[in-house]
């Protein structure tokens, strides 16, 4: 059957192979389990279920929230000469009537349908009469409380799929990778665990880079002389440090854009167009910046600032290198923007309970910017995809300083938390690991500590940096909330133990550019 599937892939796609993740997916739909498919969008999900559809005996029933791609997909399939047909409200009575005609005869191998069309009972009626042999589920997060698309008809999926006499496979598929959701989607749809496939995350051209040290507005001005064929997008938090930057790079000659939510519509759209068109090479952009935008040559994605969270990161960096030709994702960072996109999170709308949640993803945003594993490997990881190779040129996998053992000062960081009760956040551990003379310091008669000045001969900045880098590694964690407190975790405590030691690459040098390295 699997070989079966690879003809179909050439057949009607023209396509040599699988990506990677497809395989796995299509696999177990051929084998009639249900399943889960995670894939990043633009990942290649409707192959998964299309190929599948050509395969089997009878009709795919494909539920579809999104009535304008539904003509589109359908539109595709025809073209390659796969039968298939959409029901939706964009349609005339006749023009159902003639489809509902055709379906019973067994015209097509798919039929799309928007969830809301299940609840019309001649609809219903229809499927009741009809071999279904698969219902695929696009956008299946839509089933679940936890995602961000929640929609009750969703919900109504199930008891229709059970109402059906044949006892179709079900093939759901989604991008939204949270554990909640994939939790809820199998228990909703009686997915087995080992059915869910989360896959297609890693993308072996990028290569990214956490820049801490450098001085950011010359160092991106040597980046952009250094590719000056190149295109690339610089990407800023704020529309004010867009308009900033653009007029200093506009001032220093170089040939920018820019594109943020306060300019005209006029203003924005011959900004994008003359980027797309390679008329200028740099975009300085907000976050505005980029959906649905197709331009594949893009060969760097610079943050000036840190994203709010990593899939927010991932997806903007991932406008780089869309033809696949290596390119670049370098990222800057400052504690500063850290505690900027604390204010964001501090000042919006959202409840208490999704505050904490944004907290959290920017604490392993910040983790990220920390940590000395392969860069890529963390954000796949975070995405539940598995991988087991490191990247090899990210800016931690090409950093060939030698490692040492740091068990020791992480001791101090450890005990000099523990003797603080676990009830203060990492500024305040630095002050008195430092022995600051801070008022804060002797107010809370933290100087009378048996830790207090322990880390003398040490900065300041340097011991923030060392609790930062044993946060990223998952010996500390912080509480929830916009001021959080440092809390030791198992593999903190089995330090203090001695059972288990602390490695670090050795003093903080400045991380070169790929385009530097070489
Ligand atoms: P998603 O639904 O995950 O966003 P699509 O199914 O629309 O993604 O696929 C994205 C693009 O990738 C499409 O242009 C599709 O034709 C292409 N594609 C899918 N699978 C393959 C493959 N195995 N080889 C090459 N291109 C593929």
């Amino acid at each position: 059957m699997y070989t079966l599937a690879k003809e179909v892939l050439s057949k009607y796609y023209g396509y040599a192979d699988f990506r990677p993740g497809q395989d796995v997916i299509i696999k177990s739909i051929l084998n009639k389990q249900n399943t889960l498919g995670i894939m990043p969008t633009g990942g290649g999900k409707s192959i998964c279920y299309q190929i599948p559809a050509v395969l089997f005996q009878g009709v795919t029933l494909v539920i579809s929230p999104l009535i304008s791609l539904m003509k589109d997909q359908v539109d595709s399939l025809q073209n390659v000469g796969i039968a298939a047909t959409y029901f939706n409200s964009s349609l005339s009575h006749h023009e159902v009537a003639q489809r509902l005609e055709e379906t019973k005869q067994g015209v097509y191998q798919l039929i799309y349908v928007a969830p809301e069309r299940l609840e019309v009972a001649s609809f219903r009626h229809l499927l009741q009469t009809l071999p279904v042999s698969m219902v695929a589920i696009d956008e299946a997060h839509c089933i679940s409380q936890w995602g961000h698309d929640f929609r009750p008809s969703y919900l109504r999926i199930k008891e229709v799929i059970e109402s059906l006499p044949t006892k179709p496979v079900i093939a759901a598929l989604t991008a939204t990778a949270t554990e909640q959701v994939k939790r809820d989607i199998c228990h909703l749809l009686h997915i087995a665990p080992q059915q869910a496939f989360v896959t297609g995350f890693a993308r072996e051209n990028l290569s990214f880079s956490v820049l801490k040290d450098e001085e950011r507005r010359p160092f991106i001005e040597r980046y952009i002389q250094q590719n000056k064929e190149n295109s690339g997008i610089i990407y800023a938090a704020t529309r004010k440090e867009v308009d900033q930057l653009h007029h200093y790079f506009q001032k220093k000659g170089v040939s920018v854009g820019k594109y943020h939510a306060g300019l005209s519509e006029e203003e924005r759209r011959s900004s994008q167009n003359a980027f797309i068109h390679d008329d200028i090479l740099v975009m300085i952009a907000t976050n505005a910046f980029g959906m649905g935008i197709n331009k594949t040559n893009v060969r760097y994605v610079i943050h000036y600032n840190v994203p709010k969270n990593i899939e927010a990161y991932y997806q903007e960096a991932g406008r780089a290198g869309r033809d696949g030709e290596l390119s670049e994702c370098l990222l800057f960072f400052s504690a500063r923007d850290v505690q900027l996109q604390k204010f964001f999170i501090d000042q919006g709308q959202s409840e208490e309970e999704r505050k904490a949640n944004e907290y959290k993803k920017l604490q392993l945003m910040t983790d990220y910017c920390h940590t000395e594993q392969c860069l890529q490997r963390f954000i796949i990881e975070y995405f539940g995809d598995q991988t087991t190779t490191d990247c090899g040129t990210c800016s931690n996998c090409t950093d060939d300083r030698e490692m040492s053992d740091i068990t020791v000062d992480a001791q101090m960081v450890f005990s000099c938390i523990k003797r603080m009760k676990n009830r203060y956040g990492k500024t305040l551990v630095a002050h008195t690991l430092h022995g600051s003379r801070a008022k804060k310091v002797q107010e809370l008669k933290l100087h009378q500590l048996s830790t207090y000045g322990l880390m003398n001969k040490r900065s300041q900045k340097e011991i923030l940096q060392l609790i930062d880098y044993l946060t990223a590694e998952g010996y500390l964690s912080l509480s929830d909330g916009q001021y959080p407190v440092l809390l030791l975790s198992h593999k903190a405590i089995a330090v203090l133990k001695g059972e288990e030691r602390v490695m670090r690459k050795q003093a903080q040098q400045p991380i070169q550019a790929v385009s530097e390295r070489n």
